[in-house]
C-alpha cells in the first residue's frame, strides 16, 4: 500500500454507478474503488455514493446502518429516500435507496425501470443528501454519463441553496456512452430541460449517431465541471484486491519469487472445466514439462469495442495451434449472446475451448491466475485494466494496438521489439484483421514452446511491474488541488 501521505488533506465524495466488488460491471467499478482506497491511504477523507441496487449482496458490506431518511425530487413528486452507510474494502460507502422502483433489477444495469431517469434521480438525490445533512466535501468526483447531470444541478440549483464549498471533477472512462436525454426527461430532475438545449450547454452536435435535438448528459457534465479527466491519467489496479499472493479466490497462492502456485491454479481450472490437463507429478506439484499446452483467457464485456470478431477468430486459431482458450464474458446484446451461445454449444464439450457466458468476479480471479496469456483484442481501449491484472497474475499478453495513444499502447510492449527489450511484456499487433491476430498468436505460441526459460523470466518480470495506484493517484490529487476552494 501507498506510503505517500499528503499534507493538504480534503474530503472527496465519489458519485458513481459502479463500485468493485459489490456493484461492478467493468473497469469503472475497479477504478472507483482503487482510486478511493489510494486517496484514503494518502490521508484524505473519502466516501463513495452508490445507488442501493437490489442486487447488491449485503454480506459484502460491513457495519451497514441507516443514517437518515429524506425526500428527493423526481417528476413533480418528492420521493421518500433512505441513506445507509457501510464499509466496503475499508472504504466508507453511502447507499441511496429511493422508495420507488428505481435500481430494483436483477443486475446493476438493465432493470425494467427507466435507467436514464433513475440516474437523474440519483444525481439529484446525492446533492440533496449533502444539502440536508450539511455535508460539504471539497471535491465531488463524478463518473460517466450516469452522473453527468450532477454538475448542472450543482451549479444551477444547489449552489443557490446551501452547498457552496464543493468543486466538481468528472472522469470519462468510456465515451461510447454519453447519456442521450430528451429535454422533458432532464426536466424530471427539476431543471428546465429547454434551458440546456444549446451547444454551449448540453447539446453535442459532434457525436456521431447522436440525435442533434437530444441533450447529452456527458456533454453537460463536461461543460459544468471544474475539471474533466479523460484518460489523461492512466488508471491503476487495486493491488490489495488483485494480489496473487493473498487472493482468497485462488486454490494456490503465488508471487514472482514463488511461481509454482500459478501452475497449480492452471491445473485446477483445466480439471474444473474438464479441459485436457497437464500431468502434475505427485512429488512437487510441478506440471510435466513435456506436456505444454498454453492456456489463453479472455475476460471481457462482450461488446463490439472489445473486438468480438477477433475473439471468435482466436478460438479457432488457438485450437489449430494446439492450445486451450477460455472466454469469460457477458453480452448485453441478444444477438451477440446468441452467437456466443452457439459457439459455446459447439465447443464446450471438446477438450480445448470453454465459453462461459456470465459475470463472475471469483472465476475472473482464478482465470487470470491460471492463464499463460491474456487476450485483449480491443478495437479501442482508453485505458484497460484487464492487461494490468493479467500482468500482475503472471500472464503474458497479446494486445492489438489500434490507436497508439490508448492505454494499451502505454502499458504493453512487444517482445520482439528490439529497441525496447527492457519493457517487453507482450505480443502487440496493430491491425484489426485476423491475419494480424494470427501473427501475434503464432509468435506467442512459438515463444511459449521453444523458449520456456525466456518465457518464465518474462512472467516473473511482469508480475513485478507496478501498475498500482501509487503511480497515478497523485495525479488525481493534483487535479483536486487545482480546483478546490480553500476555506
Ligand atoms: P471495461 O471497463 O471497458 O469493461 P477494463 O479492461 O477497463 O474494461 O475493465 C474490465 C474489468 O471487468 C476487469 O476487472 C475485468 O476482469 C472485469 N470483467 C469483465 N468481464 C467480466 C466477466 N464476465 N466476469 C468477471 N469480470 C469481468
Amino acid at each position: 500500500e501507498s506510503t505517500v501521505k499528503d499534507s493538504d488533506l480534503m474530503h472527496i465524495i465519489h458519485v458513481t454507478a459502479e463500485m468493485a466488488p459489490i456493484a461492478k460491471v467493468g473497469g469503472l467499478g475497479d477504478v472507483v474503488t482503487g482510486l478511493a482506497r489510494a486517496s484514503l491511504s494518502r490521508g484524505h477523507t473519502v466516501d463513495i455514493m452508490l445507488p442501493f441496487y437490489k442486487c447488491i449482496s449485503k454480506q459484502q458490506i460491513n457495519e451497514l446502518e441507516l443514517i437518515n431518511t429524506y425526500d428527493s425530487y423526481h417528476d413533480g413528486n418528492w420521493i421518500p429516500t433512505s441513506a445507509y452507510r457501510g464499509a466496503v474494502s475499508g472504504i466508507s460507502v453511502i447507499f441511496i435507496e429511493p422508495s420507488n422502483e428505481f435500481f430494483k433489477g436483477e443486475h446493476v444495469y438493465g432493470g425494467s425501470y427507466n435507467e436514464l431517469e433513475a440516474y437523474l434521480f440519483f444525481s439529484r438525490a446525492c446533492l440533496e443528501w449533502m444539502q440536508v445533512t450539511g455535508t460539504q466535501p471539497e471535491i465531488i468526483h463524478v463518473h460517466e454519463w450516469q452522473i453527468g447531470a450532477l454538475p448542472l444541478l450543482y451549479w444551477d440549483m444547489y449552489r443557490y441553496l446551501s452547498l457552496t464549498k464543493p468543486r466538481i471533477v468528472l472522469t470519462i472512462h468510456n465515451m461510447e456512452h454519453y447519456g442521450e436525454c430528451r429535454q422533458e426527461q432532464l426536466s424530471k430532475c427539476g431543471l428546465d430541460g429547454s434551458m440546456y438545449a444549446t451547444t454551449e450547454k448540453a447539446v453535442d452536435d459532434r457525436t456521431i449517431g447522436h440525435n442533434p435535438e437530444r441533450l447529452c448528459l456527458l456533454k453537460g457534465g463536461i461543460v459544468y465541471s471544474n475539471a474533466v479527466v479523460y484518460y489523461g491519467v492512466l488508471n491503476g489496479i487495486d493491488t490489495a484486491m488483485w494480489n496473487p499472493a493473498t487472493d482468497v479466490f485462488l486454490p494456490a497462492k503465488f508471487d514472482a519469487q514463488k511461481i509454482e502456485g500459478k501452475k497449480l491454479c492452471k491445473y485446477y481450472i483445466q480439471k474444473g472445466l474438464g479441459l485436457a490437463t497437464e500431468s502434475i507429478t505427485s512429488s512437487n506439484h510441478v506440471p510435466d514439462a513435456t506436456v505444454k499446452v498454453p492456456l489463453v483467457v479472455c475476460i471481457t464485456r462482450l461488446v463490439p469495442q472489445k473486438g468480438l470478431h477477433l475473439i471468435t477468430h482466436a478460438l479457432k486459431r488457438v485450437e489449430e495451434l494446439g492450445g486451450q482458450m477460455i472466454v469469460l464474458g457477458k453480452a448485453s446484446d441478444g444477438r451477440v449472446e446468441g452467437e456466443f451461445k452457439r459457439l459455446a454449444d459447439l465447443h464446450n464439450r471438446g477438450p480445448s475451448i470453454r465459453i462461459l457466458l456470465m459475470y463472475s468476479e471469483e472465476l475472473s480471479h482464478m482465470l487470470y491466475a491460471a492463464a499463460d496469456m491474456v487476450l485483449v483484442p480491443s478495437m479501442y481501449e482508453p485505458c484497460g485494466l484487464s492487461q494490468m491484472i493479467g500482468m500482475r497474475y503472471g500472464s503474458i499478453l497479446k494486445v492489438p494496438v489500434v490507436r497508439k495513444t490508448g492505454g494499451l499502447a502505454d502499458t504493453v510492449f512487444d517482445m520482439d521489439d528490439q529497441s525496447n527489450r527492457e519493457m517487453a511484456n507482450g505480443f502487440v499487433f496493430e491491425g484489426i484483421d485476423e491475419g494480424s491476430l494470427n501473427w501475434a498468436l503464432d509468435r506467442a505460441f512459438a515463444y511459449y514452446k521453444d523458449k520456456p526459460d525466456e518465457w518464465n523470466g518474462i512472467v516473473k518480470k511482469i508480475m513485478k511491474i507496478d501498475n498500482s495506484w501509487n503511480n497515478t493517484a497523485g495525479k488525481y490529487i493534483e487535479i483536486y488541488n487545482s480546483v478546490r476552494v480553500r476555506s
